[in-house]
């Protein structure tokens, strides 16, 4: 196979006829606990990933923008940053890099024409966060290229996060821009979704990190998201709290009698995921697996029974993968639910056995074994050396 950014500068070559004068590389991220917390502004323990997507690029002399992507049969696009630069029908690909160039535009950071090719490794809408990464590695790209001043990572990420909600219409927190932009090899990072405070965990030398592929997708994976999201609201409004990060189980049992059953059950997992989350960093940094385990157990019931976003393929993926590990590791899904991923957090040595059992046990819905990595931490977006 064929690197990323190999294959990236061979799409810049074959746009331009030349070599780009920079590499910027971005990663995928798996988050270990922490699951829809970050829009209540609340708490998250994502780590970055080995699978990465890289642009190539190149300074022009003009306004103009053109762009190749080598993962989409080398399709161009073109536009200019002095006119209004509008987003295509559908989930187009090219509206991430024309909305992350609108919004650098138009918040006044300076750039100007570019040549830029694109291409990553990352599975593409399987909750391992490529649109952020391609968002984050377009923005430290366009950092580096124009020498933008007073851009760091965390801003960075916010600007992608605002180019994904605010042009290509998908209403995610902070969490995916933030981890693939700042993370930091060896550790999962803690993110206050609300401060931005970042708190780097180191992960014990000796654990691996396992993706499964459920294979299974869902086709209202946003509306689902959209009705959790107003749920939540709707609970820290009866709360009487700015967001569901400043509840506790008391408060929320207090109010339990006004509440609908099924708001008060998503503001439990809220409530209950945030101080999970809290808990798992503690878990990670003293490399206490059983607690890790426990902690990823109770995640994904919390998910399963109170904030309803697994589906029992899901479900069955995390159990084999949890009685793989064990007594050496924890499983859970991961990511905004209703199919995608299992992650699990087990000691190295029993990797290659948890694998094994997944492979044997689980098939996905198209009859074909599942996609499994086996990943460690890996840093955030840089320019390729
Ligand atoms: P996820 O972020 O979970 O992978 P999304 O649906 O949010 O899934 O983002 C996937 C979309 O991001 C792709 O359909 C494509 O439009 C864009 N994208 C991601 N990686 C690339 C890439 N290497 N080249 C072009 N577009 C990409
Ligand atoms: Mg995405």
């Amino acid at each position: 196979m064929m690197t990323p950014e190999k294959s990236a500068r061979n799409a810049f070559h074959l746009m331009t006829g030349q070599p780009p004068e920079i590499c910027v590389r971005a990663p995928g991220r798996v988050n270990l606990i922490g699951e829809h917390t970050d829009y209540n502004d609340g708490f998250v323990l994502p780590c970055a990933i080995g699978r990465e997507t890289v642009v190539a690029a190149s300074r022009r002399s003009d306004q103009t923008v053109r762009v190749i992507a080598a993962d989409f049969g080398d399709v161009q696009d073109q536009f200019a940053i002095d006119q209004t630069i509008e987003a295509l029908p559908g989930s187009a690909w090219q509206n991430y890099v024309r909305g992350m160039v609108k919004i650098m535009r138009d918040a006044g950071h300076g750039i100007g024409g570019t040549d830029i090719a694109i291409s990553g490794n990352i599975p593409l809408g399987s909750g391992l966060s490529s649109s952020a990464s391609l968002e984050v590695a377009l923005g430290t790209m366009m950092q580096h290229l124009w020498v933008l001043p007073g851009l760091d990572p965390a801003q960075i990420a916010l600007l992608g996060q605002k180019a994904e909600n605010d042009f290509v219409g998908c209403q995610c927190g902070i969490m995916d821009q933030m981890i693939s932009a700042a993370g930091q090899a060896g550790h999962a990072l803690a993110i206050d979704c609300r401060s931005l405070a970042l708190s780097p965990v180191p992960i014990p030398d000796d654990l691996a990190i396992i993706i499964a592929q459920s294979g299974i997708t869902h086709d209202n994976v946003g509306g689902h998201y959209n009705d959790r999201r107003r749920q939540c609201e709707e609970a820290a409004r009866m709360l009487d709290v700015a967001a569901l990060r400043d509840a506790d189980m008391p408060m929320l049992e207090a109010k339990r009698g006004q509440m609908d059953d099924v708001v008060y059950r998503r503001a439990r997992h809220i409530v209950t995921e945030n101080q999970r989350t809290f808990d798992m960093a503690r878990a990670l940094a003293e490399a206490d697996i059983q607690a890790m385990s426990m902690l990823m157990a109770e995640s994904h019931s919390s998910m399963r029974d109170d904030f309803e976003i697994t589906v029992p393929g899901i479900d069955r993926l995390a159990e084999i993968m949890q009685r793989a590990a064990g007594k050496y590791g924890g499983a859970r899904m991961t990511g905004g639910g209703f199919g995608g991923a299992a992650v699990a957090l087990v000691r190295a040595d029993q990797a290659e056995a948890v694998c094994a059992s997944v492979r044997e046990h689980y098939t996905t819905p198209a009859g074909t074994p599942p996609e499994i990595m086996v990943e460690k931490a890996a840093a955030g977006a840089s320019l390729c050396p």
